[in-house]
């Protein structure tokens, strides 16, 4: 259910414009992590387009992100062509009102 309305969220936010992005506050609870047999270092997340929180790096040709500057916006997992990137949920209610909050948002101000 939770993993369901992050990728509904991420999808979005995938296309939205930067602004719009730039307002997603960090969700507690959720982070993206890299899946390392799926990452083949091609360095493409690292553009400036791709994670507008510049979270990601890449090092020895694998991707890894900063927790400190990972909002789980979910945004990376559609963007890697090898689909490396997943969100991990530890999922307390606390998490599932926040995507509602999130989803609410960018459904508003993508009108
Ligand atoms: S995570 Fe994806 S985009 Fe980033 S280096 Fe690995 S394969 Fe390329
Ligand atoms: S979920 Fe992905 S795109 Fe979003 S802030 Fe974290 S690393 Fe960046």
């Amino acid at each position: 259910m939770i993993l369901n309305d992050l990728k509904y969220i991420a999808r979005d936010l995938a296309s939205a414009p930067k602004d719009i992005v730039g307002r997603f506050a960090r969700v507690p609870g959720i982070r993206a992590i890299v899946r390392q047999e799926r990452c083949t270092g091609c360095s493409a997340c690292v553009k400036k387009s791709f994670c507008r929180f510049g979270a990601i790096k890449v090092e020895d040709k694998k991707a890894t992100v900063d927790d400190e500057r990972c909002r789980g916006c979910g945004r990376c997992t559609h963007l890697c062509k090898r689909e490396a990137f997943s969100l991990e949920v530890r999922p307390p209610r606390m998490v599932t009102e926040a995507l509602r909050r999130i989803d609410n948002g960018i459904t508003g101000l993508m009108k």
